[in-house]
């Protein structure tokens, strides 16, 4: 390999790990950077903010952190992860592939919003074994490499859905997605929920001024 590849090489790496870190950084961690992805505008972005996303695009199927491994296998013992097919490791998605992403968890958002459950389809779906000592001392670990990437990045939000799914939702004052803190949180902030409040009370307000209005009338009659 040429020393110009090789660098180039390096700042790829160098570029995947920062945004890594960014990723496990975002509040809420995984989760609360899938809640942003999905709801950034991708065609707003410069080319610059667009490469830096990209980066944590395809970090989030790098990623081999494990902490969404064991859930599949547990009996077995393996870790699952989902990586990259071999020569498309070095290669950012498009905008486009993006927002095909983009649109795709949001169909299968609204669709576990609606039924509790959601299916996800992999045709040519490659899983493969490694012996203990390659990701972890004790355990072999299941690779996960699918024909195309947006599969990887479905499979490994099919994990996050099943981990904190009850949490992800959509608030009914601004629409805005968000991660509830509590199991019977409804609105995505304070502000929304006082604005709420606010609302119902004017409502009843108006209500309550209407009936003393006819009631008045009334009274003027009789
Ligand atoms: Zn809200």
């Amino acid at each position: 390999m040429t020393a110009k590849a090789n660098s180039m090489r390096e700042q790829f790496r160098q570029e995947s790990k920062k945004a890594r870190e960014r990723i496990q950084t975002t509040p809420d961690g995984m989760v609360g950077w899938v809640i942003r992805f999905l709801q950034t505008d991708l065609e707003a972005l410069t080319p610059s903010e667009w490469t830096v996303l990209a980066f944590e695009v395809a970090s989030f199927v790098d990623d081999l952190t494990g902490r969404y491994g064991g859930l599949v296998a547990t009996e077995s013992g393996w870790a699952v992860e989902a990586v990259p097919k071999g020569t498309q490791h070095e290669r950012l998605p498009s905008r486009q592939e993006a927002l095909t992403i983009q649109k795709s968890l949001l169909a299968q958002l609204e669709a576990y919003w609606e039924k509790a459950y959601v299916g996800f389809t992999f045709p040519q779906l490659t899983l493969i074994v490694t012996a203990p000592g390659a990701f972890d001392e004790q355990r072999g670990t299941v690779v996960v490499a699918a024909q195309q990437k947006i599969k990887e990045f479905e499979y490994r939000f099919a994990h996050l859905l099943a981990q904190s799914g009850q949490y992800i939702r959509r608030c009914p004052e601004c629409s805005k997605i968000y991660l509830a803190i509590r199991c019977d949180q409804l609105y995505c902030h304070p502000r929304c929920q006082a604005r709420v409040a606010s609302r119902k009370w004017r409502e009843a307000r108006k209500a309550e001024e209407k009936k003393e209005k006819r009631h008045g009338a009334k009274r003027r009659k009789g």
